[in-house]
């Protein structure tokens, strides 16, 4: 969910534009998404643009304020669930009716996700991702909650490059006369 966010409103890259978010959406399993109108994608963009502050500060939230402000945004949307099984995904719930928009469907999505991590969790495994000059959020899912970084690949290795280079410079150097 979070990711979705960052790669639309993102701090350090360019913000995706809506043939990138298109294939962002297929690759989540939006199956809606190949078809979407330009749009709809433009209104979704929007929609994830409006949901960003909420996602930036969740790890600074805590978890009353946090289910306030999801709770804020589900008023707004038209939810009803209902169990489906299409293109061989295997069954999961839908929030929203067969008739909603496609933005509907997705921001429904993205704040069920939400609400169910904050539900298991609450804001605890939210971050900020460490790498200099990156403010993108991550959610940490691993078990000994060790995640430091954003989905950005080029975060962890710029950092963890730039950390061995300091390890390197505080090491002294061994002499090595005989
Ligand atoms: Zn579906
Ligand atoms: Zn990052």
């Amino acid at each position: 969910m979070v990711e979705v966010v960052n790669r639309v409103t993102g701090t350090k890259q360019a913000p995706a534009g809506i043939d990138e978010l298109r294939e962002i959406l297929t690759d989540k399993g939006f199956s809606r998404a190949p078809d979407a109108s330009a749009a709809s994608l433009q209104r979704l963009k929007g929609r994830l643009v409006d949901m960003n502050p909420l996602v930036a500060s969740l790890p600074r939230l805590e978890l009353a304020e946090a289910s306030r402000l999801v709770n804020e945004q589900l008023t707004e949307l038209d939810i009803a669930p209902s169990i489906a099984d299409h293109d061989g995904v295997g069954p999961h719930i839908h929030w929203t009716p067969a008739t909603a928009r496609f933005d509907d469907q997705v921001a429904a999505d993205l704040l069920m996700a939400l609400a169910q991590e904050l539900c298991d969790d609450g804001t605890s495994r939210f971050g900020v991702c460490d790498a200099e000059g990156c403010e993108d959020i991550f959610y940490d899912g691993t078990r000994n909650r060790s995640k430091r970084f954003c989905t950005d690949s080029r975060c962890s290795s710029r950092t963890h490059t730039a950390e061995h280079r300091a390890r390197m410079r505080s090491t002294p150097t061994r002499q090595t006369r005989t």
